[in-house]
Parts: structure tokens; sequence; C-alpha cells
């Protein structure tokens, strides 16, 4: 082989292929990186923490509201939707420049252009036209959002990655998609004051988390004034004047003044010369890829989103750090994609790990579940009608906690501790034997000692 001109080509600088890049450096690699957006990728630049900065401010609305019942008088308060783009503006391009620091200090080459394969071994930069041979290329380029079929007026929809970034808050806004995404938006503009409508095609929100979860969510939505609409789709959507009529599945309209589809996000390597060097592409649209992220090719790997198995950033990063490790620090490192703990930014938000019930009754012989809802103690002199969820799932064999499902505030905080247990195989028993924490909402998980339910095989069946 001819000599390289880099040992590793990293495509994309998003939460895998910056760790990647960073930590394969680190252990003496000759890296190169291309970027062909902002640095920092989904997750920093229109992903998770500028989601997370809409979150918190639109659950000011709340604590305004919850402050009279706490003796304190609030004068009417005014949101300004520019200031706060403007502010998360001013965050996402301090973390932008972080991130690149970081890459400069561990002499990791930056390019700004959109890179794609050549062969096996060669990167063309378009930006220049230049082409960079590398012993090894990793693809992290991540995930785009999916529209969907084409319907009429499709031109006038926009996606989470425009939704940072409008002019001024809607009034009404239409979010079709029931994933998490879609629900956190619809919690966020509902909260900042819009008026909100979710429509999705499916007959609960949140496909793939416990029907408990999903049903508590909707609920709560629905008090909160957001319209859920289940089981239908948008089928097309009208402009007039500076309006749209979105046109649903039922042949009903609801009046809007943004659309917004979050209905997926497909694994982004259209275009990117994949298939000139062979990497095969998985059913699932992913790239496929071993526990090593290594693709159907020697010396091409994939980490991330665009390999389409756990779509959260840690996982990105992890996967990254363990590639970089098992090439380049000497230390085969396959990542662990079980008891994921995840959260859902919706208000209320949402904290998970483990099987739901619906896998944890096919997967074993017995199961019991504990569960409760209470109203969160700050909610009382408030005078706020909501209600906290907690449920966890025992398999009834082992004791073992194989699943914890939260709704409540700061279940995003919580499952993060809740997982260390589960990940360390904690047992029911262990929760009971440790002492509660009082006053607060966690104290639930360590006190809940009446089964509500439980199964045996032959109950299941
Ligand atoms: C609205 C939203 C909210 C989210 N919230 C959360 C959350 O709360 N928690 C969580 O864990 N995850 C969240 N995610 C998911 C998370 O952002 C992704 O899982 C994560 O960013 C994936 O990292 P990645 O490295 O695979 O790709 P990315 O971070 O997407 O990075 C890919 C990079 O590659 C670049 N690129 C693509 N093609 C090329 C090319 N040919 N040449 C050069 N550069 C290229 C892109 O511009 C991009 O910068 C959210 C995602 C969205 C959209």
């Amino acid at each position: 082989m001819a000599e390289q001109d880099v040992d590793l080509f990293v495509v994309g600088a998003g939460s895998g292929g910056v760790r990647a890049a960073r930590v394969a450096a680190s252990h003496g690699a000759r890296v190169m990186i291309a970027e062909e957006y902002r640095v920092g990728g989904t997750c920093v630049i229109r992903g998770c923490v500028p989601k997370k900065l809409l979150v918190y401010a639109s659950r000011f609305s709340d604590d305004f509201e919850d402050a009279e019942g706490y003796g304190w008088t609030v004068p009417d308060p005014v949101f300004h939707w520019p200031s706060l783009a403007a502010n998360v503006e001013r965050e996402v391009t301090r973390l932008e420049a972080a991130y690149t620091a970081t890459l400069d200090r561990f002499d990791v080459a930056l390019v700004k252009s959109r890179a794609v394969l050549e062969d096996a071994h060669t990167v063309r930069l378009l930006s220049t036209g230049a082409c960079v041979r590398a012993e090894t290329i990793l693809i992290a380029t991540g995930a785009w959002p999916h529209y969907g079929p084409k319907m009429p007026g499709l031109e006038y929809v926009i996606s989470s990655n425009e939704a940072f970034h409008l002019p001024e808050l809607p009034g009404r806004i239409v979010i079709q998609g029931g994933g998490y995404i879609a629900v956190e938006f619809a919690c966020i503009f509902a909260g900042l004051g819009s008026d909100v409508t979710l429509v999705y095609r499916g007959q609960n929100i949140l496909r793939g988390f416990d029907d408990d979860v999903r049903e508590h969510l909707r609920n709560e939505m629905r008090n909160r004034g957001i319209t859920v609409t289940c089981g239908h789709t948008v089928t097309g959507v009208e402009k007039a004047g500076d309006e749209f009529k979105v046109l649903l599945s039922d042949g009903s309209t609801v009046d809007a003044d943004k659309v917004m589809f979050a209905i997926g996000r497909r694994p982004n390597h259209m275009g990117l010369g994949l298939d000139t060097a062979g990497v095969r592409i998985a059913e699932h649209g992913g790239i496929a890829v071993n526990e090593y992220s290594r693709t159907s090719i020697d010396n091409i790997y994939a980490v991330g989103d665009v390999t389409h198995r756990v779509n959260l950033t840690p996982v990105a990063i992890r996967e990254g750090h363990a590639f970089a490790d098992t090439l380049y620090g000497g230390r085969p490192t396959p990542v662990d994609h079980t008891n994921v703990p995840t959260a859902v930014f919706s208000e209320p938000e949402i904290g998970v790990i483990g099987l739901t019930e619906e896998q944890a009754r096919q997967q074993l012989a017995r199961l019991d579940i504990y569960k409760t809802t209470f109203r969160p103690m700050k909610a009382t002199l408030a005078g706020r009608d909501t209600r906290s969820f907690m449920k966890l799932l025992v398999d009834g064999v082992t004791d073992r906690v194989v699943g914890c499902h939260l709704i409540g505030p700061d279940a995003g905080e919580l499952i993060q501790i809740v997982g260390v247990a589960v990940k360390m195989g904690a047992t029911k028993a262990d929760f009971d034997a440790t002492m509660a924490v009082h006053p607060t909402a966690a104290e639930e998980l360590v006190t809940m000692r009446e089964k509500a339910v439980s199964y045996g095989r032959a109950a299941a069946e």
C-alpha cells in the first residue's frame, strides 16, 4: 500500500467523530477530521444542547404560576423569543469553539469541507477537490430528518433543524410525529405560550416506551392544553398569506402559523461514496458494523447515528471512544448497548432504563410489577394538576430490577443514578434495603412494597 497522508480520516465532527478523533490522536495517531457544517454536530448545534436550553425556557411559565401558591406576587411575565434564540445561539457558538479548540489541542487536523469516499483509502474534500489517503476511515456522519412521502405543501414544513432559528414564536404550531423529539418540541412550544397540535399516525405517542408511560404522558400533555391527535397523518399543507391550513387524513383541518415534522431521522450516508468503497448497508438503513464498529470493509469503521444502533449522544461518544481505544490504544473494546438509560425532556419529564412491561412479559418466566402515581409535593401549594409516575419491573425468579420507568420532575437526573444500580444488577431487595431520602419523590423508588401485579409465564400467554 502507498504511504498514507494520515493514519485516520474521520468524516463528521459530531459527538462520535470528535471523540474518536481526539482519543485516536491521544494514542499517537495522525488524524484528520472533516466537517461540512459546524463542529459539534447535531447534539451541540441543533439537538440535545439547544433543545435543553429551550426546555429550561419553557418551564418558567409554570414556575411563574406556581410561585403564587408560595406567597410570591409575580407581575405578568412577558416572553421574548428573539432574546432566547440569540442567547441559545451564543451558547452554541461558545461550545462549537470549545470543541474546535479541543481538536486543535490534540493536533487533529480539522478541514471545514464535505468529504466523500473515492475508494476504501481515499477521501475527497469537496471544498478544494483535494484527495487525502488514509489507512483507516471512520464514518461519523450522523442522521438527518426524514419528511415522509411527498405531499402538497411539503415545502412549507420545517424540521427540528429550523425550529431553533424561527424569527418569532409561532402563535399556533402543528407538529407531526410521536417520538421523543416531536413530544419535546410540543411541550417546549406549549410552555412558551404557543397553541400546539401534535398529530401522530399511531395509536399512542412514544412508540417503544412502556405503555403506562405513553398513556400517562399523553394525559399530562392534554391537561396542559396540547391537542394530541393520534391515528391521523398530515396529508397536505396549504398556504394562505402568513398562515397555513393543515389537512389531516380524517378530512379535518387545523390552522397554524408553523408546521413542523419530527417523524424520524435517517442515517446520513447518501452520496458519501460508500457503494464505491463497498461498504454494506444493513436492512434498517444504517451502516452495518460489528461490535467494534467495523464495517464490511476492513479499514472502514462507522459510529453513531449513521449506524442506527442506539441513536443517542452518549452512545455515539462511547462508540467513538471504544473505536479509538480498540485501534490505537491496544485495548479491544466492544460497546455494550444494553440497559441504556434515557430521558425525554417533556413536561413532565420521563426517565427510563431497561425493559418495558411488554418486553419483560415476553422474556421472563415471572414478572413482578410495582408502580405508583402521586402528586409531586411542589404541586400541592401551587395547586397544579399534575401527577408523577414510577414503575419498577422485577424479574420474579432472580429478584433483579429489569426496568424502571419514571415520569415527574427531574426524571432524567434520577434515571442516571437508577441506571447505575440496574447496570450493576441490583435486586428489588437492594432497593428495599436502601434508606429513603425524605421528603423527595425519589424515595418512592425504595418504598414501593406492594406488587401492583405479578405475571407467570402461563398468565402471560
Ligand atoms: C432535536 C434533537 C434533540 C436531541 N436530543 C437528544 C438528547 O436529549 N439526548 C441524546 O442523547 N441525544 C439527543 N439527540 C440525538 C443526538 O443528537 C445524536 O444521537 C448524536 O448527535 C449523534 O452523534 P453522531 O456523532 O452520530 O452524529 P452528529 O452529531 O449528527 O454529527 C455528524 C456530523 O457529520 C457532519 N457530516 C455529515 N456528512 C458529512 C460529510 N460528508 N462530510 C463532512 N461532514 C459531514 C454533519 O454536519 C455533522 O456535524 C437529539 C437529536 C435531535 C435532532
